[in-house]
């Protein structure tokens, strides 16, 4: 667990810069489990900034959803620095827009948090229902502690973690100006289990498997707004001219978003897992990536977010890149 002092005394230090405008954290919810995302302005804010195992999001999907405001006239645009806090996963997407030049390292100051898991919503959610009350949290080596109306529930990790926390290989932040905490050690390899498992069936049951899923999809889009990675300033869904997918959600024009969707994250996706997290319909986004990403892997030995000085998948190329695939 993080020593929240420390956390805020970092941020605190931050925010009193005059060329940092905001940093963006945590901050306990009004509701049952929920915990929500933060933005700090002053240094009277920094008493409500969190950080507990039910800090899920990955909150660099705000350095890309700045609002540019027209200027009036005579006036400034704003250019200080925007700080935010991330654990290893979420460090990763800054690491992949700043390969990709959609990000200036020297705009952000990033503080780090090595993490040891979050909690899954949906499972503490199932596991105790109808929570309104707020809830306090702290973890142990083996448990997270949880307290409700002055009950201390102590519930195994393994029963709550997000799932990609299970196999975390990236726990510390790839990059950070202030790191809280110390480093933490992790043997983890890439796990392609699901993947491979998957990869067995016919293509007739992989067919019918999306489809059932892609019937699901009321596209909402919630899978796109909350990626980082997503930060084109017009989606190829939302064009009308030409209009490359229509708004009629049926399983073709579902499908043909899904996997648009994937497609353009190919090579890109920084596997937070925060589309599925959010999805709506309980459509396992993260599968879609995985395959993906192990293709990428396989074939070009390149895996996003982890090197600020490699050039972005689609940007290079090697002599002895396989072609196979090249029609
Ligand atoms: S995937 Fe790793 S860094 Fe991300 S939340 Fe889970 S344990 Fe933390
Ligand atoms: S979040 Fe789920 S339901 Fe919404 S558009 Fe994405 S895949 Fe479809
Ligand atoms: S596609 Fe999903 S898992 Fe990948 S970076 Fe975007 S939100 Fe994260």
């Amino acid at each position: 667990m993080v020593d929240l002092k420390k956390l805020r005394e970092s941020t605190e230090k931050i925010i009193n810069r005059d060329d940092v405008k905001y940093v963006i954290g945590w901050e306990k919810g009004t509701h049952g489990f929920q915990v929500t995302p933060l933005f700090i302005t002053s240094s009277d804010d920094v008493e409500r900034l969190i950080f507990n195992p039910l800090c899920v999001h990955n909150l660099t999907v705000f350095l890309m959803l700045q609002e540019k405001l027209p200027l009036r006239k005579g006036a400034e645009e704003d250019k200080r620095k925007v700080g935010v806090i991330v654990k290893g996963c979420d460090s990763r997407a800054i690491v992949q827009i700043i390969q990709e030049k959609g990000l200036n390292r020297d705009d952000v100051v990033i503080i780090g948090i090595p993490c040891t898991g979050v909690i899954d919503p949906k499972k503490i959610n199932k596991k105790f229902p109808n929570q309104t009350k707020t809830v306090d949290i702290d973890e142990d080596a083996n448990n997270f502690v949880i307290k409700i109306d002055g009950k201390t529930h102590k519930v195994p990790k393994e029963e709550l973690l997000m799932d990609k926390c299970k196999q975390c290989q990236f726990p510390n932040p790839i990059i950070y100006d202030v790191l809280v905490g110390s480093e933490i050690k992790t043997t983890g390899k890439p796990n392609y289990k699901d993947v491979e498992s998957f990869e067995k069936k016919s293509l007739k049951e992989k067919w019918e498997y999306w489809e059932k899923q892609f019937e699901k999809c009321i596209r909402c889009y919630a899978c796109r707004n909350v990626c980082p990675m997503c930060y084109c300033k017009e989606c190829m869904v939302d064009q009308l001219n030409p209009q490359w997918i229509r708004r009629s959600v049926n399983v073709s024009e579902n499908t043909a978003w899904n996997i648009m969707r994937a497609f353009h994250l190919a090579g890109r996706c920084i596997d937070c897992g925060e589309c599925e997290r959010v999805c709506p319909a309980e459509i396992p986004l993260v599968k879609l990536n995985k395959k993906l990403e192990k293709e990428v892997l396989e074939l070009f030995d390149y895996r996003a977010g982890l090197d600020v000085d490699v050039k972005p998948l689609l940007s290079m190329f090697k002599p002895d890149d396989p072609e196979e695939f090249i029609l």
